[in-house]
């Protein structure tokens, strides 16, 4: 009779590192299919996302990464009480090491200060990793491989901004959001999922903006006036028709995701958390079944 503990994760970690690193989220293949469509024949934007899709296609076919930078991979595990989070600490990273010697992730973890590759996807606080203490009697693990030229042109305001004419409210939050996609232009790897945090400090307000990240394209805010705001902000970042990779076009963003936070009343921040058209994420289940672990992944 195993329990919770006693299993070891570390294939079914390898195994959800692969499927992130090689297999792209049927939401966002339907949405660059779509996209695709909407471009003018011949058109350069089309171009690109042909190439997009045909490289989304053998990366599933052939197991390999669907783009050369493979990125920091974000884990939020749930747990229930009494599961060890050094265990599972433990079991990732052993996963990130054999899932960079199968070659589904890039040695991608420098020494900040000496600029060495660890050579195994581990270091200082690499992979990320937040645990999340429930009441389910399951492990369920989300992560994502986020690009390091989408976190390069992702970014902070502090509202009011005067330059931007936004002010503490959601058309200020609009504003500054669409300045971080005309910012970006295609540098982020257009088109782009936006995951937008307001409020909190500066640190919770980054990590709440990944959090949306984790959203399927189609899910709709449960707040109204948020849902409206991230409708009127997809339609109106793709009338700036910086489009795929930046060669102009239709579609500059995919979807949309704003989620809230408190905040003092000193402060106001809004994070733009800009991921690419590789939004590399994949999830884990890990329940007891008959007194076996049983896995299971979407
Ligand atoms: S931003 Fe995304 S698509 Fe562009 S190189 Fe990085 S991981 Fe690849």
């Amino acid at each position: 009779m195993e329990n919770l503990n006693q299993a070891d994760l570390t294939d079914a970690f390898v195994e959800l590192i692969r499927r992130a690193a090689t297999q792209l989220p049927a939401d966002m293949e339907n949405a660059l299919k779509k996209a695709k469509d909407r471009e003018d024949s011949g058109s350069a934007a089309e171009g690109a996302f042909e190439t997009i899709l045909n490289n989304v296609e053998m990366a599933r076919e052939h197991s390999t990464p669907i783009c050369q930078d493979t990125g920091t991979p974000i884990f939020e595990i749930y747990y229930p009480l009494g599961v060890s989070t050094r265990r599972l600490a433990g079991y990732i990273r052993a996963a990130a090491a054999i899932a960079t010697e199968r070659n589904y992730l890039r040695p991608n973890a420098v020494d900040s200060l000496t600029g060495e590759n660890s050579g195994d996807n581990t270091g200082e606080d690499f992979p990320t990793m937040h645990f999340h203490e429930w009441d389910e009697p399951a492990i369920h693990v989300d992560l994502l491989l986020k690009g390091g030229g989408c976190e390069n042109v992702s970014t902070q305001y502090k509202l009011p901004n005067a330059n931007l004419g936004a002010g503490r409210d959601l058309e200020g939050v609009r504003r500054v959001a669409l300045d971080a996609v005309q910012q970006a232009q295609g540098r982020g790897c257009a088109p782009a999922v936006l995951g937008i945090a307001i409020g909190g400090d500066r640190g919770a307000s980054y990590v709440k903006s990944k959090e949306q990240l984790f959203r399927p394209l189609e899910d709709e805010n449960e707040v109204p006036e948020l849902a409206e705001l991230e409708d009127r902000l997809y339609e109106e970042a793709n009338e700036l028709g910086i489009g795929p990779m930046g060669f102009g076009g239709k579609t500059t963003v995919l979807g949309v995701k704003v989620g809230t936070l408190h905040r003092l009343p000193a402060s106001y921040f809004v994070s733009v958390a800009y991921m690419c058209w590789a939004n590399r994420r994949a999830h884990m289940d890990v329940t007891l079944q008959d007194g076996k672990t049983e896995v299971q992944y979407a």
